[in-house]
């Protein structure tokens, strides 16, 4: 996916300069304006709105494309459980 000169997902009226993501999951979600990245938490529709469809529906959910940041911080806790030789935070029973 070419996201470089692409029009906002959300509203397609800005170009979209934030790549959005889904923060528990890391997937990308599709590109945002930065009006919208700032606002489309704060909406509080179901349906029926730009944002509620956008979050809905992500553009790029499809695509499975991890987010930059969330794949370097996922690296960063593996290469420092091998550095340590145990996980220090091992998942409960
Ligand atoms: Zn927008
Ligand atoms: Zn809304």
């Amino acid at each position: 996916m070419d996201l470089a000169g692409s029009a906002c997902h959300a509203c397609g009226r800005d170009f979209g300069t934030v790549v959005d993501h889904d923060h528990f999951t890391g997937a990308v979600r599709g590109l945002l304006c930065t009006h919208c990245n700032n606002n489309i938490d704060k909406c509080p529709h179901l349906s029926a709105c730009r944002w509620a469809d956008y979050l809905n529906s992500p553009p790029a959910e499809h695509l499975g494309i991890r987010h930059p940041d969330a794949t370097k911080a996922r690296s960063w806790s593996k290469d420092r459980i091998e550095l340590m030789g145990f996980d220090p935070f091992p998942k409960g029973p």
